[in-house]
């Protein structure tokens, strides 16, 4: 199955989508990971990315989609995957769809999580994050076992520049512009299905194996 979990910035994509990993026994694909890997070490491509990304330039999409059909072929991506965060404009999703279609696959599946602005930025301001381990605590969903420390690794917790009311809005007013309407070219194709994103995480993930036939 080729599953994109779909919903604005901070609606819990990530996590969830790890949490999917572990049920359908197939790879969450991050678009951000795997060129943070390539330019790490030192390939062709990622040589490329860091041309671009080092003056600050937006990576053109070819370069991402190639990265995509290389990782889509690999053993463990070979019966499905799990996408979140990408694709971002309804070009990436044409062209998301094209590569699938090469390899005589699709997305099967969208899952679109739905919160409220105000939620998000709920969110987002009590959002903690461990400085050493990078592990996500919500101050009241998702406490840490002791204030301001780690239960994984007892690091320092630490609020995010960019964990802000100012940066969620701003990111929320560019997906509506740019990213929403892909929900409008794969419901065109019969394959979204809403889930309400609120709730503990475990209601969220049960809600999302519903919507893909899993329970
Ligand atoms: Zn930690």
């Amino acid at each position: 199955m080729d599953l994109i979990l779909f919903g604005p910035p901070g609606a819990g994509k990530g996590t969830q989508a790890k949490r999917l990993v572990d049920l359908l026994k197939i790879p969450q694909i991050s678009t951000g990971d795997m060129m943070r890997a390539e330019r790490q070490a030192g390939t062709e491509i990622g040589k490329q990315f860091d041309h671009y990304m080092t003056q600050g330039l937006l990576v053109p999409d070819e370069l991402v989609l190639s990265l995509f059909g290389q990782r889509l072929s690999q053993p463990d991506a070979k019966s499905g995957a799990i996408l979140d965060g990408y694709p971002r404009t309804v070009a990436q999703a044409e062209a998301l769809d094209a590569l699938l279609a090469a390899r005589g696959r699709k997305i099967d599946r969208v899952v679109s999580m739905e919160v409220s602005l105000a939620e998000m930025i709920d969110r987002v301001v009590n959002r903690r994050t461990c400085e050493s381990c990078g592990h996500i605590y919500h101050l009241r969903y998702n406490p840490p076992p002791s204030p301001g420390l780690c239960g994984q690794c007892g690091g320092k917790l630490v609020q995010r520049k960019d964990d802000s009311e100012e940066v969620v809005r701003k990111r929320n007013q560019e997906y509506l512009e740019k990213t929403a309407p892909i929900l409008d070219h794969y419901t065109a194709k019969g394959v979204v299905k809403a889930v309400s994103g609120v709730g503990t995480l475990d209601d969220v993930t049960q809600r999302i194996k519903s919507a893909i036939g899993l329970a």
